[in-house]
């Protein structure tokens, strides 16, 4: 069993195959698996990348727009020192704080540091414009003669210059209303709106950069999924071709040979190179147990030559014409038996059968055909052969005679007829045995031919 394991160990073996092609997609399956989460996530990450800048952007723009709507309502109160607008403004700048709120939500994100910067610096300019917006306004309640106890303390609080408490009314009037649109001013607002600008463009470059890197993240992940499609086809086209390479063919192979009756050929996987192993060991002993039951089938047990059945078998097998047919009997035999005994008289069948083997060619067939009868089956021997196959029957009989020690005297008839007989009966052993008769009539121990 060992020596089959180690020969069948040549083959490729599937159950291993197998297991290492199940490992290597189960593999697949998990990165799969695997990727697609995160394509899932790097697609949702993208889509709220994408979300957060545009919030970003609108916050900034809040930023801008708060600074303009308290410039347009310090600018409007200056003009028509309604009180509504002044709350307006102050609403605005100590109630809503959309440019603080926006400050504070670039602040959140540490990404953005450039763009918080910009919008720092813008609120700075916005703050720095306040204190001009403040004394327009203080003026423009002195210039209008409103209740400065009603106001803000920012308001109250602003010292006005001692130029412009000596100014006329209408002069006042004109100095406030200048203050928020006077060419200082006018900078100031164009440095806020530069460094607006400035902050939506590196928001607008940062998000460029995020969206550039996080779809490239997803076109290599596509491009990783890509390959592990064409892998898993791979696979699953390497599993065919191994199937009918290492399995389908050799078992159709196999079962041809089986059909014909010959031995398995190894090949295929180690499987079934152990199977085909195994089976032609079997094949084999059953053979040689085959071969035994015939040749014990076919063999005489007494003197090892062929018996009767054999006999007939080669008979029919032979190619009659260029054959010839020797049958033997042993002379009285019956006297041989009842004057030695059983033992003796197997013994002396056992030397007449040596004798003929001895005296005849190695091709030819020797045969135990009944008790004390014998046959030679003699191929390619025609009627040119008579001296030797006579030459022979004497000297067979030379030897019986003299036999060894405890063992009775022997003597042998034989007849023969050859295949191509012109007066024949029509068999070849009916004209043998009518050859034999003779010899018997003619007393015996000699040989005589079919005429
Ligand atoms: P003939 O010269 O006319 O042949 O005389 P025979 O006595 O030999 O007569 P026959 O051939 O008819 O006798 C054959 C004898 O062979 C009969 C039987 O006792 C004997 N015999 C047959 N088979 C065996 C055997 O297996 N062993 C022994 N010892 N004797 C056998
Ligand atoms: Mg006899």
């Amino acid at each position: 069993m060992n020596m089959l394991s180690q020969k069948a160990n040549q083959g490729v073996s599937l159950r291993k195959i197998n297991y290492i092609m199940a490992a290597v997609s189960l593999l697949i399956s998990l990165f799969f698996l695997f990727a697609v989460h995160r394509l899932a996530a790097d697609y949702n990450e993208l889509r709220e990348l994408t979300q957060t800048y545009d919030d970003l952007k609108d916050s900034a723009s809040e930023l801008q727009a708060a600074s303009d709507y308290l410039t347009e309502q310090a600018r409007i109160f200056a003009m028509t020192g309604k009180r509504d607008y002044l709350d307006n403004y102050f609403r605005e700048a100590e109630v809503v704080q959309r440019r603080e709120h926006a400050l504070e939500r670039l602040q959140d994100h540490a990404e953005v540091a450039d763009a918080y910067e910009s919008l720092k610096d813008a609120m700075e300019g916005s703050v720095e414009l306040m204190e001009s917006e403040y004394l327009s306004m203080r003026l423009t309640i002195l210039a209008y003669g409103l209740q400065l106890s009603e106001f803000p303390e920012a308001v109250r609080n602003v010292q006005l210059p001692e130029k412009y408490l000596n100014m006329s009314r209408s002069n006042q009037v004109d100095m406030a209303r200048l203050l928020v649109i006077n060419e200082v001013y006018c900078e100031k607002k164009e440095a806020i709106s530069e460094n607006m600008r400035r902050c939506l463009d590196d928001l607008m470059q940062e998000m460029h950069e995020r969206q550039a890197m996080g779809e490239n993240e997803l076109r290599v992940l596509i491009e990783h999924l890509q390959i592990m499609v064409f892998v898993l086809i791979g696979i699953v086209l390497l599993r065919i071709l191994i199937t009918s390479h290492l399995v389908i063919g050799p078992l159709l192979t196999g079962v041809l040979y089986i059909r014909e009756g010959q031995q398995l050929p190894i090949q295929g996987a180690y499987e079934l190179r152990f199977l085909a192993h195994t089976y032609n060991q079997m094949y084999r002993e059953n053979k040689a147990q085959t071969e035994l039951l015939t040749f014990e089938a076919e063999h005489d047990k007494l003197t090892g030559v062929y018996n009767r059945s054999g006999y007939d078998h080669l008979l029919e097998s032979i190619d009659v014409p260029s054959s010839a047919l020797l049958l033997v009997d042993v002379d009285k035999f019956k006297s041989v038996n009842d004057t030695y005994g059983h033992k003796i008289g197997d013994k002396a069948l056992v030397r007449v059968a040596a004798a003929l083997q001895e005296n005849f060619r190695s091709g030819d067939y020797i045969c135990r055909i009944g008790g004390d009868e014998f046959a030679v089956i003699m191929k390619n021997t025609n009627a040119e052969r008579k001296t030797q196959i006579e030459r022979k029957v004497t000297r067979i009989n030379e030897k019986l005679q003299s036999p060894p020690a405890g063992q009775p005297p022997l003597s042998i008839s034989a007849g023969c007829a050859f295949g191509i007989s012109p007066n024949g009966t029509g068999t070849i052993d009916k004209d043998a045995d009518v050859a034999l008769y003779r010899v018997k009539e003619n007393g015996r121990c000699g040989c005589a031919f079919y005429e």
